[in-house]
């Protein structure tokens, strides 16, 4: 009946679904443990009616033509440089720490000598990992590592991951480097911003095709079972392509042992204020226990809700108890091989793919699981 069951209604499942079904003319079955699409990505007014990211902050960036061209079939954008800005003491300083942010914490004459020498250094517009800068042995150069790594780096690596910037994978805080250009934007894509009425909807119309069914509220354990080289749907074998994209230490019961992942706890609050703090995303870097504050009316651009929404982020360690959820791998040697030995199990059956950022325990962003969806897509037509 179905020619390809994908577990997981998030980017790299609908994604892989739609292209599936409308290019590959395959009859796809969509099964979804939470109750709604969209994965991590999903958005939704909250009671007040003010849009918000459940599952924390997402803003669409890419560089890659085709992973824009086949999202904008779905959706219309919102464009616009989303940029962060971090709290520390009195001041709220721009994120990644750029030359604006150098010309706030030092005064003109030093700003002016050490944005010389970071030019002369990298060049006019490079992008350099904090644990880069660290390593370079000219003193002025220094002080600006010391800075960024104690202001930006420090405090808030040991809430988000537990561990120090030097203890995690170099890979996490290159993600955010020292920009050396007045470009106080988060991201240097050259595409950046918001579906224009949300990601939800994007979701739906991609899932809106005749091939494609959807089940919501239920887990792929319920519906299928892995056996000796056979996966079986409903009791019977399964000849068609599985994909799934959830934890893939939980589908087969922690055998080898639970896979390492860090999770949030996101706060909600509703005030009855037209504005809490005028920016759509404020780093705690220096103190609080959440790492983050979201205001989503300055994320989204939307203007006809009253009051305002934010949440503050509190990671913790994954432990799997009900109502947990897991958000990040942790990107460390010994997981990677623990990862392999769950990965070898999916190997056994030659339908099974592994997709998506917890299936594959990555850190992908958005654009990167639209791509690699899109490639799986296009070797299983
Ligand atoms: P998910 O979105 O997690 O989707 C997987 C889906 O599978 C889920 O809906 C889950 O319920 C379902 N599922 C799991 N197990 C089963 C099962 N056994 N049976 C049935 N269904 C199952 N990326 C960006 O590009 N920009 C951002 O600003 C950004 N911000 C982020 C902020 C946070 C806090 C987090 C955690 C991530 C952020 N990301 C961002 C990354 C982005 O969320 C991911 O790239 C993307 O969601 C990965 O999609 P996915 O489909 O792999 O996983
Ligand atoms: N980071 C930090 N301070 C910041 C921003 C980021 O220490 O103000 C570090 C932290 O370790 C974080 C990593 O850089 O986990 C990557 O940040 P990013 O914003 O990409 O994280 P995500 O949005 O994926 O949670």
């Amino acid at each position: 009946m179905y020619d390809v069951i994908i577990a997981g209604a998030g980017i790299a499942g609908s994604v892989a679904a739609r292209k599936l079904a409308e290019e590959g003319n395959k009859k796809v079955l969509v099964v979804e443990r939470r109750n709604h699409i969209g994965g991590n990505c999903y958005d939704v007014q909250d009671e007040y009616g003010v849009l918000i990211h459940q599952y924390g902050p997402h803003i669409f960036h890419t560089s890659l033509e085709p992973v824009r061209e086949f999202l904008s079939r779905f959706t219309d954008w919102y464009d616009f440089g989303h940029e962060v800005v971090a709290k520390v003491g009195d001041q709220l300083i721009p994120v990644p720490f750029n030359l604006n942010t150098l010309h706030m914490v030092y005064e003109k004459e030093k700003a002016d000598t050490l944005e010389k020498k970071l030019i002369d250094t990298y060049g006019e517009g490079s992008r350099v990992p904090i644990m880069k800068l660290r390593e370079n042995e000219d003193p002025q150069i220094q002080e600006i590592a010391e800075y960024v790594y104690q202001n930006v780096f420090l405090r808030y690596t040991m809430k988000q991951w537990g561990q120090t910037p030097e203890e995690i994978s170099p890979e996490v805080t290159g993600r955010v480097p020292v920009v050396i250009s007045y470009d106080n934007r988060y991201f240097g894509d050259k595409y950046q911003g918001m579906p224009l009425d949300g990601f939800t909807p994007m979701f739906e119309k991609m899932l809106d095709h005749k091939n494609i069914e959807v089940r919501l509220g239920t887990d792929c354990a319920d519906v299928m079972s892995f056996e000796n080289g056979v996966i079986y749907f409903e009791g019977k074998p399964f000849e068609g392509q599985f994909i799934f994209t959830g934890a893939i230490d939980e589908l087969f019961q922690c055998r080898f042992g639970r896979l390492p992942y860090r999770s949030l706890d996101f706060k909600f609050e509703h005030l009855e204020q037209d504005s809490f703090q005028g920016h759509s995303v404020v780093n705690y870097t220096v103190s609080e226990e959440f790492t983050r504050i979201t205001e989503f009316k300055y994320l989204t651009g939307q203007k006809d809700c009253k009051g305002t929404t934010i949440v503050r982020e509190y990671p913790f360690a994954y432990t799997g108890a009900k109502g947990e959820t897991p958000y990040y791998a942790i990107l460390e040697p010994k997981n990677q091989a623990l990862y392999e030995q769950y990965q070898a199990i999916a190997k056994e059956y030659e339908n099974f793919h592994l997709l998506g950022r917890l299936a594959e325990y990555k850190y992908y962003n958005i654009d990167a699981m639209t791509a690699k969806a899109m490639e799986l897509a296009d070797k299983l037509m």
